[in-house]
C-alpha cells in the first residue's frame, strides 16, 4: 500500500511548506484580489447550517488525491472529551445538518456515539464514506447501523470503471466500492422512497477539470446500474484541491503551474458567492475550529476574532465571520464550482 506524505517524510506533509508553494502566483492574480474585484473581499459567512466534524486522518486507504493525506499510520483521532464538546455545541444550536468526515471516520471509535446523539437532536447527520470500510470485518454491522440511523452516506466513487478508480485509489478499490454499494443497495440506501440517501462524489483522476455534472451523473447512472445492479440518488463532481497528496502528483508531473493557471483562469463569480466554507463550520479532530476541511488540512484556523476551538463556541460570531482564504480557494471557485453533495471527501 503506498505511504502518506507523513510515513514517506515528504516536505510536502507541512501545511507550511504547502502555503509557500500556493502563495507563488507569477500567472494569475492572488485569490483574494480576485475576489475583491467581484466585491467579495473579505469574504463573509453567512451564517451555520452545516456543522463538520472531522474526527481524524485515519483511513483503511491511501488514495493519490487525499487532500487529508490520510492513511493507516495516521494517529490524530477524536477524543471522547472533544466529540462531547462538539455534540454540547450542536445541542445549544439549531444548526441542521452534522457532516462527519476523516480519513475513514467511520473508524474512530466515538463515530457511532455522534451519529447517535445528533440524530437524537434531530440533526440531518452525513457520513462521507470510502465505501471499502463496510466491508472490514470490524465494521460487518455499519451498513445497517447507518440505515438504523437514517444517516445520509456521500461515497466516493471517481469513476465507474475499475480501472481509473483504482488509479486514483488503490488497487481493488473499485470491486470493493461496487460490493459496499450492492450491500447499501439491498438496505434500501438510494432506491426511491426508501428515505435512505445515497450520494456519489466523483473527481477527475488526473490534472483536469470535473466534467459538467448533470451529463456524468447520467452515465455513472447508466454504467453502474446495468454492469452492475447499483442505484444511487446524486452525483456529485467535485474538483480536486490543489493540496496535500494531490499537491505532490500535479508536481510530480509536472502539471502545477497548469493546472493552478486553469483553475484561475475558470474562475467564476457565482461559484465564489456559493462557497461552503460561508454556511459551514468544520471541527478539527482536537477540536479547533476551521473554515472548512481544506483550510484544516492547512493549518489555517478560523480568522482570529472569532472562537479559536469547540470548547469556546459563540455562534453569533462565528455566523459572521471573516473567512480564511489562500489560492487554493481556486480549487472552489472554478466553473460551476465544486459541490460535494448533501451540502458535501474523504
Ligand atoms: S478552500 Fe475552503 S475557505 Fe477556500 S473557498 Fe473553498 S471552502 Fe472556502
Amino acid at each position: 500500500m503506498a505511504l502518506t506524505l507523513l510515513g514517506q517524510h515528504n516536505p510536502l506533509a507541512s501545511p507550511t511548506e504547502q502555503l509557500k508553494l500556493l502563495g507563488k502566483t507569477a500567472s494569475y492574480p492572488p485569490f483574494e484580489k480576485q475576489l475583491d474585484h467581484i466585491g467579495l473581499f473579505p469574504l463573509r459567512a453567512t451564517g451555520i447550517t452545516v456543522f463538520q466534524i472531522n474526527v481524524g486522518k485515519l483511513c483503511n486507504q491511501t488514495c493519490r488525491h487525499c487532500h487529508v493525506d490520510a492513511g493507516p499510520d495516521r494517529t490524530e483521532r477524536m477524543s471522547q472529551g472533544t466529540a462531547e464538546q462538539c455534540v454540547q455545541v450542536l445541542a445549544k444550536t439549531d444548526i441542521p445538518t452534522v457532516d462527519i468526515t476523516g480519513g475513514a471516520p467511520e473508524l474512530n471509535p466515538n463515530f457511532r456515539w455522534l451519529v447517535e446523539q445528533s440524530r437524537a437532536l434531530g440533526r440531518h447527520v452525513m457520513d462521507r464514506c470510502n465505501l471499502s470500510v463496510l466491508l472490514l470485518p470490524s465494521q460487518a454491522d455499519l451498513a445497517e447501523f447507518l440505515a438504523g440511523h437514517r444517516v445520509e452516506i456521500v461515497a466516493s466513487l471517481p469513476y465507474y470503471r475499475a480501472s481509473q478508480t483504482d488509479a486514483q485509489r488503490g488497487d481493488g478499490v473499485f470491486e470493493k466500492s461496487v460490493e459496499a454499494l450492492q450491500r447499501l443497495n439491498r438496505l434500501g440506501y438510494g432506491r426511491l422512497d426508501s428515505g435512505l440517501t445515497l450520494n456519489l462524489v466523483c473527481n477527475p483522476v488526473g490534472a483536469f477539470l470535473p466534467p459538467k455534472q448533470e451529463a456524468i451523473e447520467s452515465q455513472f447512472r447508466k454504467e453502474l446500474r446495468v454492469r452492475h445492479g447499483i442505484e444511487f440518488n446524486r452525483l456529485y463532481t467535485i474538483t480536486n484541491m490543489p493540496i496535500s497528496r494531490f499537491l505532490d502528483f500535479l508536481l510530480e508531473s509536472g502539471n502545477y503551474d497548469q493546472y493552478m493557471e486553469r483553475l484561475a483562469n475558470a474562475f467564476n463569480p457565482a461559484a465564489a458567492a456559493g462557497v461552503m466554507c460561508r454556511y459551514t463550520i468544520s471541527v478539527g479532530w482536537d477540536g479547533t475550529l476551521y473554515d472548512c476541511d481544506f483550510n484544516q488540512m492547512l493549518d489555517l484556523p478560523v480568522s482570529q476574532r472569532a472562537p479559536a476551538h469547540i470548547r469556546d463556541f459563540d455562534t453569533a460570531q462565528l455566523n459572521q465571520r471573516q473567512i480564511t482564504t489562500r489560492n487554493h480557494c481556486y480549487g472552489c471557485t472554478a466553473g460551476a464550482g465544486s459541490s460535494c453533495g448533501g451540502s458535501v471527501t474523504s
